[in-house]
């Protein structure tokens, strides 16, 4: 990625991306086009499989609804393949717990339980951007954007994409996932008392995901978050849909959305998804058990 797309994407935060500012970034991207993402990405065919000078050429998004693990596999692939793996709840997070220009409005949108704007998360991914640059990063894998139409129509204006991954879970295993999350109230560790174990689809294979248990010191201290009932998880993943589907449509028409479905937990899908996206891990026994 170049200094010149986290200048035009701070530019366009600026503009309020106004049609003008978008058309601007537009013209700017148009040169640096290079054939279909995925055709590109398929190219790389058996001989130069996940190795980690193909990192310059990773310019890869994650899509997902929350619970769906997405942030799990866009940080093992991004070890993999050496490129950073740029999460904007992250960004959110590290902002907040600064002293940075944002971290006051931000505490007051978060604590307000309210969307953070995209213009802020504009901001904060090109300042991020523009760290990794200084620090010689080659590649990235974004994980929470693009969130909005909107704001795929800038990232698109600015750089190429090679390749957007839906993760897909089946809803039912997604809700008992959400609603099974715990946390210890000492320790902060993250807990899934969930044991999940459903019918295959369509003469499909069976479904199982086994509970992730806490340690017997945190059992009498696991806490559920307010908002993980199945009403709320549901209500989670109807706006998401509402915000989201667009976006996949956004890329479904330019050939770069790959649709996987999550045939199970990690010990199943780590190696299938790899697979799909014609890598090989140099260490599969280990990272499937990791
Ligand atoms: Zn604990």
């Amino acid at each position: 990625m170049s200094s010149a797309m986290s200048r035009a994407i701070r530019a366009c935060a600026a503009s309020g991306a106004s049609r003008r500012g978008l058309a601007s970034v537009e013209a700017m991207g148009a040169a640096a086009k290079g054939p279909p993402a995925a055709g590109r990405w398929a190219g790389r065919g058996p001989g130069g499989r996940g190795k980690v000078e193909d990192g310059a050429r990773v310019q890869w998004v994650f899509l997902g609804c929350p619970g769906v693990g997405k942030g799990t596999y866009a940080g093992r692939l991004s070890r993999l393949l050496g490129v950073p793996h740029i999460a904007t709840g992250d960004l959110v997070r590290h902002e907040l717990a600064s002293s940075g220009p944002l971290s006051k409005q931000l505490s007051e949108i978060v604590n307000h339980g309210k969307l953070v704007s995209d213009e802020i998360i504009i901001n904060l991914l090109s300042k991020r951007l523009e760290e990794g640059e200084g620090k010689g990063e080659l590649g990235f894998i974004l994980d929470g954007f693009p969130r909005t139409i909107r704001q795929a129509e800038i990232l698109e204006g600015v750089t190429d994409i090679d390749l957007v991954i839906n993760l897909k879970l089946r809803e039912e295993a997604l809700l008992a996932k959400c609603v099974g999350r715990r946390k210890c109230s000492q320790c902060g560790g993250n807990f899934n008392v969930a044991s999940i174990d459903i019918e295959g689809e369509n003469g499909g294979p069976r479904m199982y995901m086994p509970p992730l248990l806490p340690p017997p010191q945190c059992e009498s201290k696991l806490i559920t978050r307010a908002d993980d009932t199945e009403e709320v998880v549901k209500e989670r993943l109807r706006v998401y849909h509402d915000l989201c589907e667009p976006v996949e449509d956004f890329y479904r028409a330019r050939g770069k959305l790959l649709e996987f479905n999550l045939p199970g937990g990690i010990p199943e899908s780590w190696p299938k998804l790899l697979q799909a996206l014609n890598i090989e891990d140099p260490d599969n026994n280990r990272s499937a058990t990791a």
